[in-house]
């Protein structure tokens, strides 16, 4: 049986139980550290610690918070809000697109050499905390509202992609893909995958929901990898209409390695631009229960059975971390 590394120690596949597969603590764009509108540390984790309390009192067990290592990724008050909430949650080592992130540093290395970084993180730790990632995520394009559509797979994006895949041959630590909406790369990053020998169950092509294209769904479940349905909520990309619909019509045609989630962020490091704050405002919903109050009713009312919601919310997530 596999061995997941949770911020707070080791657990099996079958001890993740009822699995939210996308969701940030914090998080914030490079260079937020520089930014003397500060941090407040006991306010913010007094109010991560009622969100994760809430939702573990809507039956969650298990937050897989896929923060890249360059993006606000902060071990420490991770831990101090899974100890605090009870709530268990997965780190992750990699790094994030080309268009926001990796930092020169990365720039110039090559593929075995990220793919070092990130084993020594997933053995060793994350920032010297000695506290362990369990995944490892991988980006590509850019973010709605943010950058330009990307066309292709961006050059040190691929060799992240390389590295990611090595390493997870190296350690068995499942790899999440950040996938941006507009000309989403989901096929592109599994071929590169592909040539890397990785086995697909061990591959979630996230962000998948906004995108509304069953073509683009079933060429990626076709080839045995997950989809990430994780970005409930955020109705200024695709709403959540858009995201049942395609869901339920997938479900209906026996298509069900769909896992749920909502990319929410609990605690932004830095200020908020004017305009991401207007973002933001249009999404009312965009939290970490969303999917728990509202939208697990919408799919038992549109005849999706319990049995598929626990496939999702359990089975699935456990399949992928090998269980
Ligand atoms: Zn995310």
């Amino acid at each position: 049986m596999p061995t997941i590394h949770t911020v707070t120690g080791t657990c099996t596949p079958e001890d993740l139980g009822f699995t939210l597969i996308h969701e940030h603590l914090t998080a914030g764009f490079p260079g937020w550290e520089f930014d003397n509108a500060g941090f407040d540390r006991p306010g913010e984790m007094a109010q991560i610690v009622d969100k994760l309390k809430e939702i573990k009192d809507l039956g969650v067990t298990s937050v897989v918070d896929p923060c890249p290592m360059e993006l606000g990724r902060d071990p420490e008050f991770t831990l101090e809000a899974a100890e605090k909430s009870g709530v268990q949650i997965i780190m992750a080592t990699g790094l994030y697109n080309e268009a926001l992130g990796i930092p020169p540093h990365f720039r110039s290395l090559d593929a075995d050499a990220i793919a070092e970084v990130y084993e020594r993180e997933l053995t060793e730790g994350m920032n010297r905390t000695g506290i362990k990632p369990g995944i490892i995520k991988t980006a590509t394009g850019g973010i709605p509202g943010m950058t330009e559509t990307a066309t292709d797979i961006a050059p040190c994006e691929e060799t992240c992609l390389r590295a990611a895949a090595r390493a997870h041959k190296a350690t068995g630590a499942p790899i999440l893909c950040h996938n941006d909406e507009l000309g989403p790369l989901g096929r592109q990053t599994l071929d590169v995958f592909e040539e890397e020998g990785v086995d697909f169950n061990s591959v979630l092509i996230g962000h998948a929901c906004g995108v509304g294209d069953m073509r683009y769904y079933f060429d990626i479940l076709e080839r045995g990898a997950w989809i990430g349905f994780d970005r409930f909520g955020i109705e200024t990309i695709a709403s959540d209409k858009m995201r049942l619909a395609s869901l339920i019509g997938l479900l209906a045609v026996g298509f069900d390695r769909i896992m749920l989630s909502h990319d929410h962020v609990g605690c932004w490091l830095g200020r908020v631009s004017d305009d991401w704050q207007k973002f933001m405002d249009a999404c009312p919903n965009w939290s970490y229960s969303h999917i728990m109050k509202n939208i697990l009713p919408q799919l038992s009312k549109a005849g999706v059975s319990e049995g598929t919601i626990r496939t999702m919310t359990v089975d699935n997530p456990r399949s992928y971390f090998g269980g």
